[in-house]
């Protein structure tokens, strides 16, 4: 199936922030999408491929070796004339030495500075949404002021599921380590985390979709303006290369459902030239998918 290419205009464009790095920017409809890269950290790449084998994943994610891949801690900007979301906080700064030294992150990026350096002051987040509570999604969540931890978008209301913290909160021995209570329980404490139930559209166009998989209640996020379509999978689809609905992550603790949901998503995505965004990728901002004689792949790469 070849995608349709909307004829409205859907531009993306690059621009060279403060700190020298490249920021990507998409328009759909009325709204502006930035690319922020918070930095990246390197992982088992059998982990993040479970049953695929090395030989077919090392072909596009070449591993070091010790058989890590570069995996980037991918956080975006939504914004029109009246809103501005910060779509996950990335993985934060509070590892220990250890810690940085096993993931080869030296100097850790902060959320704060990393929008910042795209033009976006913490202050000016009105919304931030945690797909999901991994600690890969939201480290950047707070901040460390006078000894308490606080909101690091100090204006905004943060959005999660209920159904997450709830998991996060029964800390089963399969995933507790993905959880850091540091990252959410003091924003609950302070009245700035709202929970959601199941879907909810956060402003017109912007959709959060609870689509399991990876867990029960992580959610895509899908925003629609005019004619054009933007999709965050968040862990759903973690690289470029994930496309291929049976390219599930070892991390998925519902493998099935997660290959029957990418498979209706991205079938959509294909036959409605929907522009998608990866929850790890380290290449590709944006990209839109190609399912030609059995094949998945993104074209169109915005790198
Ligand atoms: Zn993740």
């Amino acid at each position: 199936m070849t995608p349709l290419i909307s004829s409205s205009a859907v531009a993306s464009s690059s621009r060279v922030n403060r700190l020298g790095s490249v920021s990507l920017v998409l328009e759909i409809g009325n709204f502006r999408i930035t690319s922020v890269r918070a930095g990246s950290y390197w992982w088992d790449g059998g982990t993040f491929f479970g049953v695929v084998p090395k030989t077919l994943w090392a072909k596009t994610q070449p591993p070091d070796e010790q058989n890590l891949i570069e995996a980037g801690f991918n956080c975006f900007v939504v914004e029109n004339d009246e809103r501005r979301i910060l779509i996950e906080t990335g993985g934060g700064v509070r590892h220990d030495e250890r810690a940085r030294a096993r993931m080869r992150t030296p100097a850790p990026v902060r959320i704060r500075e990393a929008i910042s350096a795209h033009g976006f002051e913490p202050e000016t987040i009105d919304t931030v949404i945690n797909t999901h509570l991994h600690w890969d999604h939201v480290g950047g969540n707070t901040v460390d002021e006078g000894g308490r931890a606080v909101a690091s978008m100090p204006n905004a209301r943060y959005f999660a599921q209920r159904g997450e913290l709830d998991h996060a909160r029964e800390r089963h021995p399969r995933d507790s380590v993905s959880y850091r209570e540091v990252n959410y329980e003091p924003l609950l404490e302070a009245g700035q985390m709202q929970l959601i139930d199941g879907d909810s559209e956060v402003l017109p166009g912007l959709q959060l979709t609870v689509t399991p998989g990876h867990n029960r209640s992580m959610m895509v996020v899908t925003l629609k303006s005019g004619e054009d379509t933007w999709c965050h999978f968040a862990d759903l689809v973690q690289f470029a290369v994930n496309v291929t609905p049976t390219w599930v992550s070892g991390f998925d603790l519902y493998p099935l459902e997660a290959i029957d949901n990418k498979t209706r998503l991205l079938t959509q995505a294909a036959a409605e030239g929907w522009w998608c965004s990866f929850g790890h990728e380290p290449v590709t901002s944006f990209a839109q998918v190609e399912s030609k004689d059995g094949k998945w792949r993104t074209i169109n790469n915005r790198t």
